[in-house]
């Protein structure tokens, strides 16, 4: 059995080889679980493991014997290329952001890749916020709140500030994040689904305005987008590309994009 671990800052992502068909499967823990994890790759049995991440070394502490490592970045640009190639989608050149619990920008191009940038809003702070705010810590129940949330009382857009009058830029735009203080100060009590909704928002708009901006620095038309935070949240991806395509580039979000760092470590092997 060949095994490929990207061991993230929230979650572990492990890509295998499945004997019987041939095909890549995937499996998800929390790094919050490193132990469960190591015990699940014990009971393999005898496995070639390559690991990328930040989690490498409690992964080993807790037993794991890996035959090889690799450089995150390295494994999840060998993973997105993989995806791609796969799944017929041929870009030359690109943006690459990893939406995890940080977002990491990248810049592709058929024979180059490196690191552009990045921002600490990602899918963690969509975690951290929301509990914040909230008091909720469970993901899919929070995805699954903020689903019915409206942020049409909380987010002061463009039109908001030029009320009846032509805006300069579309109208749409959000203007400020969390902005309509003087609605949400006339509140009693705030709705826990709304705020998770320009929660994501926020995440969703930081993530696709950066990307964009990364993309025109390197004159690149596409962003494709990776990362867990984008697992059953079509209200993030929804905000991504909404905002990607508003502001003039071309957003490709891949099926498994949660497991390139995965990915790539198993071709390594
Ligand atoms: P990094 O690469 O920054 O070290 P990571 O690889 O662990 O972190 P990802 O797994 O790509 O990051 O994404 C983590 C995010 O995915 C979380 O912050 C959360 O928004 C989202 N997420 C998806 N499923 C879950 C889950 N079951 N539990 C917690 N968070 C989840
Ligand atoms: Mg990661």
């Amino acid at each position: 059995m060949k095994l490929g671990i990207d061991a993230g800052g929230t979650l572990i992502k492990m890509a295998y080889i499945e004997e019987e068909s041939g095909s890549i499967q995937y499996r998800t823990f929390p790094a919050s679980h490193i132990e469960a994890v190591a015990d699940w790759i014990l009971k393999l049995g005898p496995a070639e493991v390559c690991v990328t991440g930040g989690k490498v070394k409690q992964l080993e502490a807790c037993g794991v014997q890996p035959l090889a490592g690799i450089v995150e970045f390295e494994a999840t640009y060998h993973g997105v290329r993989y995806l791609l190639k796969e799944t017929g989608t041929p870009l030359e050149s690109f943006i690459l952001t990893n939406v995890g619990t940080g977002t990491s920008i990248h810049y592709l191009s058929e024979h180059t890749h490196r690191r552009v940038g990045g921002t600490g809003v990602g899918g963690g702070t969509i975690m951290g916020l929301s509990y914040a705010l909230t008091g909720l810590a469970d993901y899919e129940e929070l995805v699954r709140s903020a689903a019915n949330g409206s942020r049409e009382g909380i987010d002061l857009k463009v039109r908001h500030i030029y009320e009846g009058a032509e805006p300069p830029i579309p109208g749409e735009l959000t203007a400020s994040n969390f902005g309509r203080l003087n609605m949400l100060a006339a509140l009693d009590k705030l709705s826990p689904s709304d705020l998770l909704s320009s929660v994501i928002g926020l995440v969703g708009e930081t993530v696709a305005t950066t990307s964009v901006l990364a993309a025109g620095q390197f004159g690149a038309g596409t962003v494709v987008f990776i990362g867990s935070s984008f697992i059953r949240n079509d209200l993030l991806k929804e905000a991504v590309e909404g905002y990607t395509k508003l502001r003039g580039a071309a957003p490709v979000f891949l099926e498994n994009g949660a497991y390139c760092g995965a990915i790539g470590a198993l071709l390594q092997l």
